[in-house]
């Protein structure tokens, strides 16, 4: 189970209080504040506060002295506008924190991203717990011929492959944390293990963890920044483990910003940017000229990626 029965009773008690507000609030994401969403094996994301909605971004665009809205489609006009032109700081007057469960090695992905405020379950303070991400077999693939940077989810390793890796991981994630457990002096039921020994401190005991052990934290941004986040994390480039993060995300940023979220999905998430050379080509492809890579002037890369973006097979 990903939260236990006293986090889930903690979270449930907080669900039970009701508070009456003169701020915006996004009826949507208040059903769900709080509640974790279940992300791979032992992860979850929650939001734990939230600050504006549409209305705010809208109200700040107009720098109106009340609500500052209008009409639904005049605010929906608005909001597409500022998003389409990259007017940008409307949308930093939202805010969001989350409370996130995920494994080291997806965590050092995520901190790339400076933008957000960020506080860390302590390991020189706390004991960390015994879960280690092992993937499904499915997620199991090879590496990818094409971008050198990651797997190909196309190619799963075959079933007595995948066997073997994922007893190699169980076993190395089991014995790293069974002498963890040593360094610092306690059993695997919490007890100190002898008496007669200090034992070695969390902050260094920690140190031969593996990355797929898992961390937690509370996580800040403003509405800009996690649209910029999830552009590229919710992203078909990004690796598997951290885009289901971002994917449930961006599922929380519909329920919390609906116009937000469409005029996102309109603008970036579904649409895409083009150097000039590119867009030569497809005027000149609009003219019915011929054009192949070669006479193109683009690289092979350019070319491919153009073709995709295109859905032009080739
Ligand atoms: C598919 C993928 C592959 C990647 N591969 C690698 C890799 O191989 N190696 C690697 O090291 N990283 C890699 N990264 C991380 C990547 O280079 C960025 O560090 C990460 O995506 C954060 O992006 P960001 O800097 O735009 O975001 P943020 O840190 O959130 O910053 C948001 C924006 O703020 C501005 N900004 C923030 N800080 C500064 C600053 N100090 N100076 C100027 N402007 C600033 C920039 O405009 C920036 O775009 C990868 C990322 C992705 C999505």
């Amino acid at each position: 189970m990903v939260i236990k029965t006293e986090q889930l009773a903690e979270i449930n008690q907080l669900r039970l209080q009701k508070n009456t507000t003169l701020r915006p609030v996004s009826p949507e994401l208040e059903e769900v504040l709080y509640q974790p969403f279940e992300v791979l094996d032992h992860g979850f994301v929650r939001v734990v506060d939230y600050m504006g909605n549409d209305s705010s971004v809208v109200q700040s665009a107009r720098v109106s002295y009340g609500a500052g809205t209008k009409k639904v489609n005049a605010d929906m006009a608005l909001i597409n506008y500022l998003m389409a032109h990259r007017h940008t700081t409307p949308f930093e007057m939202c805010e969001i924190k989350f409370h996130i469960k995920l494994p080291i090695f997806v965590a050092r992905q995520w901190i790339r991203h400076r933008t957000a405020s960020v506080n860390e379950y302590s390991a020189r303070y706390s004991i960390m717990e015994d879960e280690f991400y092992i993937p499904k077999g499915q997620h199991l693939s090879s590496q990818s011929k094409i971008n050198h940077q990651g797997r190909d989810e196309t190619k799963i390793l075959n079933e007595s492959e995948q066997k073997k890796v994922l007893e190699i991981l169980k076993k190395d994630s089991a014995t790293a944390y069974k002498n963890y457990l040593e360094m610092i002096n306690q059993s695997e039921n919490g007890e100190v293990l002898d008496s007669n020994k200090e034992g070695l401190a969390r902050e260094l005991a920690r140190m031969n963890l593996p990355l797929n052990c898992y961390t937690q934290w509370y996580w800040k941004i403003d509405l800009h920044n996690l649209l910029h986040f999830l552009n590229l994390r919710a992203d078909s480039h990004a690796q598997y483990e951290i885009r289901v993060y971002a994917e449930i995300m961006l599922d929380i940023v519909k329920k919390w910003v609906p116009q937000t979220y469409q005029a996102f999905i309109k603008n970036n998430k579904t649409g895409k940017n083009f150097s000039g050379p590119a867009l030569e080509i497809i005027k000149k492809m609009l003219k019915g000229e011929k054009i192949s890579q070669e006479n193109s002037g683009l690289s092979t890369r350019e070319w491919g990626e153009l073709m995709q973006n295109l859905d032009i097979k080739q």
